[in-house]
Parts: C-alpha cells; structure tokens; sequence
C-alpha cells in the first residue's frame, strides 16, 4: 500500500514538472530579435528597456510590439524623470526686452517727435533686426504717422508690434512635418555650423518626440567630431532611444543609410540625423550634404524635414551661414538656438525676413523642455513688452 502511494506521488510530481516546463518555453518569444546584429562599422545601441506610458505610447505609435513592451514592468518606477516646465518667452528674453525698455517707455509717454524715432532705430539695430529690416519698419510707420493714421505714441508701439508680426508671418505652417507613412521612416535632418548646438536640439526633439508619441531612432552622422557622437549618445540614454553611430572619420551617409535601414527593422518611425558643419571648406560641406540628403531619401526613408540651426548670439552671421546651407540642401525650417540671455534676438526678423523661411523653433535655454515651437505673437509681446 504504501509502495502505491509512493509510486502515486511520484506520478504527479512528474506530471506538475511536465506542465510547468511546457508553460515556461510557451512564454519564451519565438523567432529572431528584431534588431540585425550591427556590422563592422557601424554600431548600434539599444536604449535601456522602458516601462511605463512613454512605451506604450511609442509602440502604439509605431504598430509593432517589441519585446521590451510586452515584458512585465515594474509599477511604481516612473518612466522618464520629470522635467521642469517649459520656459516662457517672458522669462528668458530679458536681454533684448531690456534694449527695448527704454524707447517702449517714452512711446507709452504719449509724444511722438524726433527722439521717439532716434531711440527706436537704435534699439531695433542694437537687436540685431538688421539695418534694411529696420529702415523698412520705420519708413513704414513714419508714413503712418505722417498722414496721421497713426497719432499716439501707444499707437504707434502696437502699429511696430503688427508690423513685426507681419514680417514674421511667412509661413502657412510652423509644425513640424511628419508623413507617418506606413512603410516608411521620416527622417530629420540637422545641419548648421559646428557649436550652434545642432547635437543639444537633436536631444531635446527626441525626448519631445518620444513624449508625443514617436518611436525615434537617432543616427550620429557628426563623424567629424568624436565628442558629438558621445554626447548625442547621452542624449539617447537620457531619452531611452537608440542611436546608430559609426567610427570617428567614417561617412556620415553610410551612418544615416544605416539608421533608416534599422529604424525601419525596429520598427522606428522617426530618424533624428545630426550632420557635420565645417564652414572652412564650403565645397565639401555643400558635397556631403547634397550625399547625405539624397541618401537619406532612398526607401524606406523620407526626408520630411531639414532643419538649419542657427545660433542667435551670432546675430547677422547667421544669416551668411544660412546662405551656405541652403545652397547646398533644401532646408525646411529654421531652429533658432540660445535666443535667451542674448541681446540679438532681433535676428529672428531678420532672418525671417531675409531667408523666408519659417523659424519653426527656438532654443530658451540648455534645457530639454528648453526647446519649444515658435510663437510670433508671444515673442513681439516680450520683445515690446506688450505681455
Ligand atoms: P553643435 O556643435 O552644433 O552640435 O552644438 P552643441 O549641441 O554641442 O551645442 C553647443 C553649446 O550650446 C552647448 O554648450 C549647448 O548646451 C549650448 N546650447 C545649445 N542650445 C542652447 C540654447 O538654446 N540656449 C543656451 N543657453 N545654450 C544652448
């Protein structure tokens, strides 16, 4: 009897171990990873997994599942550090209010004389608006004021205020363009001159994009400087995206061919693509661009933005620089870095003016909240202090 029961007992523990090894391997995913292993030049690094909503945004966004999504995650770890909010133009454009504080005073005293007009040609030159923006402003206004359409000095201050918001209306649109093709991957690309800060916008996208729900893959295609690819790497780490980077010298091209190839293996919607600019020789800058533009655009990649970053502390050389660029690729739209703590943010009316091309955004800081779309209404607010 007790043999029996032995036998029995050891028929079922047979049994459960049978079942629990057939549920195990039925949870374990079958097939390939989806990412190729990387080849000899180029390498590619996998963000930490993620937990939580950024993810599942992300997945929803892209119609796949990877599986880090489906892995079970930890409830109370929250998925990206909260950031501070994002600033006001207000807060950061003190410098160039307070150039124009002093004429906006007089105007608000109520007289218009010859003063008024001295004061407001140097504060719009001290800005950086440009001297030919500026005489056309004026010419504009003074004709006003002489048929006396315009007769206060209040007047007068919000006729210069939707004078400016005319010159900065260029565009139908400021968005940011995404085709979300099924398919294909939009790709972005950043070109401008070393040190703008090319690298810290392309950070600051892809945690804005991943937030918005993009799956964003970023391609470090500054070969030139090893430094720009680390950094662009901190950048991932901190925004939990993956970044295709190859060795330092390497061609730029093969490292966005790369990434577009890889995003669309992953499952990646959006390629953020840094690029190079080495002013000093302007042949091969225009030449590499041209390359780097065409191939990024072969199948599966769409280049659906080219964005030119221009820093504004550089005042009216950034409007030689843009010359260059644009030149040499069609550039799309206009990012406008380090607009606080500079007197010169007069220079997004010139280069709005000069270029047409829209300023879609403007850097108020090193921050990633720091990058924010441009708004004209609540940038000729703070300039003239009419918030
Ligand atoms: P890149 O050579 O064009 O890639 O330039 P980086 O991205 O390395 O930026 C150069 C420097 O500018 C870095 O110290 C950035 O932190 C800084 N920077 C970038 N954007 C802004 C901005 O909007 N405001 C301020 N104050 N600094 C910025």
């Amino acid at each position: 009897m007790t043999a029996l029961l032995i036998a029995l007992a050891a028929v079922v523990v047979v049994v459960l171990l049978a079942a629990a090894i057939l549920i195990a391997r039925s949870r374990r995913p079958s097939g390939p990873p989806s990412v190729a292993p990387p080849d000899p030049t180029v390498s590619i690094e996998k963000p930490p997994p993620k937990t939580g909503t950024a993810r599942a945004a992300t997945t929803a966004a892209s119609g796949t599942v990877s599986p880090e999504a489906v892995a079970p995650a930890p409830v109370a770890e929250p998925e990206l550090e909260p950031e501070p909010e994002a600033p006001t133009y207000r807060s950061r454009l003190g410098s160039v209010r307070g150039i124009f504080s002093g004429a906006v005073s007089a105007l608000r005293g109520g007289r218009i004389d010859g003063a008024t007009w001295d004061s407001l040609e140097e504060a719009l030159i001290r800005a950086d608006v440009g001297v030919r923006t500026t005489d056309a402003l004026l010419a504009d206004l003074k004709a006003r004021v002489a048929s006396k359409e315009i007769g206060s000095g209040t007047d007068l201050l919000s006729a210069l205020g939707d004078e400016i918001r005319a010159l900065l209306d260029v565009a139908d649109s400021r968005q940011l363009r995404f085709a979300g093709e099924a398919g294909s991957v939009d790709v972005w690309l950043v070109v401008g001159v070393n040190g703008v800060g090319k690298t810290t916008t392309i950070g600051k996208l892809a945690r804005q994009e991943t937030t918005a729900g993009h799956s964003v893959l970023l391609a470090a295609g500054d070969t030139f400087r090893a430094a720009a690819a680390d950094q662009l790497g901190m950048w991932a780490e901190r925004s939990e995206v993956g970044i295709v980077r190859g060795a330092e010298g390497g061609d730029p091209s093969a490292i966005v061919f790369d990434a577009v190839q890889r995003a669309a293996a992953r499952g990646n919607d959006l390629v953020l693509a840094d690029t190079a600019g080495r002013l000093h020789n302007k042949l091969n800058l225009v030449e590499e661009l041209k390359k780097i533009r065409r191939i990024a655009d072969r199948d599966p990649g769409h280049v659906t933005e080219v964005l030119l970053v221009l820093d504004a502390t550089t005042g009216q050389n950034a409007l030689a620089q843009a010359k260059v660029f644009t030149d040499a690729v069609d550039v799309t739209g206009i990012v406008l870095t380090k607009l606080d703590g500079t007197a010169k943010g007069g220079i997004v009316i010139a280069v709005q003016r000069e270029l047409g091309i829209p300023v879609k955004l403007v850097g108020l800081g090193e921050g990633v909240n720091d990058l924010v779309a441009f708004d004209p209404d609540a940038f000729v607010d703070a300039l003239l202090g009419l918030d």
